[in-house]
């Protein structure tokens, strides 16, 4: 199957969710996560007409940023090392995902401040509790908020879950209603709030559902992953 034809059938499937959940199917944003896939197949879905392209190793994405068109809106979605923080800053990071500690916040500023710059992150919420998974826990969220604030170069544009490991729907479908309680809440609290990033190939019908307006596919579009 074409990286083509793979696209057209889950936006097809986001159209039908969207439908089914009453939002405008333009409301939600697919990012084509492009880990460990070559630069022609990015290129190949852009020239499809996609934008939104998710990378979770640094020098993966500095690799693909430098080859490939630069109107590409790249989103950083794994767990990112602070001593890597430098390399990331005023390199064309559309947003990043996986904010998921205080310490990584205070590198941020530091870099941003550094190049008079700012970044636009998404707090990474570990909603399922697996301790295999990052993310802030949601008793901690208020706390890691009010912290925040002294990082002004860090914009908080809402957050970012992973569904739970396990093919139980409902218990995938109570853990996203979660996040959507959770965004919600923090949405009236916290001017900027805007995305809700959670769906992936496996679960992205049901995080539309329950409120996502973001989702990051990648083995629907590039195929299984080699590594
Ligand atoms: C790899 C990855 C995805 C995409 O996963 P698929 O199952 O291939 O769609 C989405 N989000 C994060 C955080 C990832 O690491």
């Amino acid at each position: 199957m074409s990286i083509e034809k793979n696209i057209q059938i889950v936006q097809e499937k986001i159209e039908k969710c969207c439908n089914k959940a009453g939002v405008d199917k333009n409301s939600v944003e697919l990012i084509c996560v492009s880990k460990t896939v070559d630069s022609d197949a990015v290129l190949s879905a852009y020239n499809f007409g996609m934008r939104s392209f998710g990378e979770n190793r640094v020098q993966e994405f500095i690799n693909k940023n430098e080859k490939l068109p630069n109107d590409i809106r790249w989103n950083l979605i794994g767990r990112l090392q602070t001593n890597k923080v430098k390399y990331i800053i005023n390199r064309g990071v559309f947003l990043l995902h996986a904010l998921d500690r205080q310490e990584l916040a205070k590198e941020l500023q530091k870099q941003c401040e550094k190049q008079d710059t700012v970044l636009d992150a998404l707090i990474q919420v570990n909603i399922s509790r697996e301790d295999t998974k990052a993310g802030v826990y949601e008793e901690d969220l208020q706390m890691f908020l009010d912290q925040m604030v002294v990082y002004d170069r860090v914009r908080l544009k809402g957050i970012m879950t992973i569904g739970p490991n396990t093919s139980d729907e409902n218990s995938i479908r109570s853990v996203f209603a979660k996040a959507k309680q959770i965004f919600d809440k923090f949405s009236t609290e916290v001017s900027g709030f805007e995305y809700l990033s959670m769906g992936m190939t496996n679960d992205f019908e049901i995080a539309i559902e329950m409120g996502s307006n973001m989702v990051r596919v990648g083995t629907a579009i590039f195929g299984e992953r080699q590594i």
